[in-house]
């Protein structure tokens, strides 16, 4: 059986070339004698693979000096608790942009542990747009300003990164990190689920300014404090050593095809021309705003959903994989992150034509 085209939103597709390198790496890391995940966190041989994901995540997103790099656990939903619990640091208010069905579960987590102002909201559209800057209403004194830069599960991103001044920003990035440079001095806080653009689930990565941290809500567990945790090279306990390790590959993968800049303009070119393609028939149909369709995650729907059944069997059989909507959206949906080849979207379009000319 040879490998499909899976357009899962996560757990997605990783590199083939990933794959292959830790297959090759299996049993025998290194020359050590042993798989890297029957080694101690504490050892010199993961230490090393710990410290180059380290290294490699501040090279691609040119992180400063003034920020740390975590690698935590609990995924993005934990960290939808642990920003209030660190950031808050004696204030009792934040504020929330909402554009989709994560910054909905974001506010949700907040609300437990301070007063949350939604300054922006696009649920009357159906989040399929996003609120004019303009028409914000963010507070001075709030503790942060959270925001979901792409909403994995609509397909709304951000393609521009609002200006908060004094106030910290927050990014939750698990569906867009990696796809394109980032300006990381613009944010107080910017954190991602592994399982999109990085790697296996199971490890969560945080980009934190330094300053920010060590002042936290009394009860906060010591896992999720994020002054414990850099203090203790994000060991506190036992890191998921082989999930890091992977994200590890991934990022050497990433430098290799030439970093952020080429992920951009693979990703904007894959994007387009998926986008053009559904635009251009008279079956398929993208309802977000072309200002900000997500280059990620592309959401679609048949002018029939009588015919989705079909449409996803032919598609499963061409090795099309995991084309299902979220269950809150029906429809279509095809994650296309950076391990997506683009001749898996030429696979697609190919075959989205295809069935369409097959019922007209
Ligand atoms: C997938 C996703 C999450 C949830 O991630 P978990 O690791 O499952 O907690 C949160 N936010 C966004 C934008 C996502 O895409």
């Amino acid at each position: 059986m040879s490998r499909v085209y899976n357009f899962s939103a996560g757990p997605a597709m990783l590199p083939e070339a990933v794959l292959q390198r830790a297959q090759a790496e299996l049993t025998d890391w290194h020359g050590a004698g042993g798989s890297i995940m029957e080694m101690s966190h504490r050892g010199k041989e993961f230490v090393s693979v710990h410290a180059e994901a380290e290294r490699d995540v501040r090279d691609l997103l040119g992180v400063p000096e003034t920020y740390k790099v975590l690698f935590l656990q609990g995924g993005a939903t934990g960290q939808f608790a642990a920003i209030p619990m660190n950031l808050l640091r004696g204030k009792n208010k934040a504020d929330y942009i909402l554009t989709g069905s994560w910054g909905k579960k974001a506010i949700g987590e907040a609300k437990k542990y301070c007063e949350v102002n939604v300054a922006a909201s696009s649920e009357g559209e159906k989040f399929t747009t996003i609120p004019l800057f303009d028409h914000w209403t963010l507070n001075a004194d709030a503790a942060y300003v959270h925001y979901t830069p792409n909403e994995t599960i609509e397909g709304v991103e951000f393609h521009w990164i609002p200006e908060t001044g004094e106030v910290p920003l927050v990014g939750d990035m698990s569906s867009t990190i990696l796809s394109r440079p980032v300006d990381v001095s613009r944010f107080g806080l910017i954190y991602a689920g592994a399982q999109k653009n990085i790697g296996p689930a199971g490890v969560t990565l945080v980009i934190v300014r330094e300053d920010l941290i060590g002042n936290v809500l009394l009860m906060t567990p010591g896992v999720w404090d994020y002054a414990q945790q850099a203090k203790a090279d994000s060991m506190l306990n036992t890191p998921p050593t082989y999930n890091l390790y992977i994200a590890g590959l991934v990022f050497k993968w990433v430098k290799e095809q030439g970093g952020l800049s080429v992920m951009a303009e693979r990703n904007e070119r894959k994007a387009k021309k998926l986008y053009a393609a559904i635009d251009g028939s008279g079956l398929y149909r993208n309802p977000v705003d072309p200002s900000c369709r997500s280059w990620m995650n592309v959401p679609f729907v048949l002018a029939d959903p009588e015919l989705d059944g079909e449409f996803l069997a032919g598609a499963a059989q061409a090795g099309l994989t995991t084309l299902q909507g979220h269950r809150s959206v029906g429809g279509m949906r095809a994650s296309i992150y950076n391990a997506m080849p683009e001749s898996g979207v030429d696979a697609l379009i190919d075959y989205m034509a295809e069935f369409e000319k097959r019922k007209a």
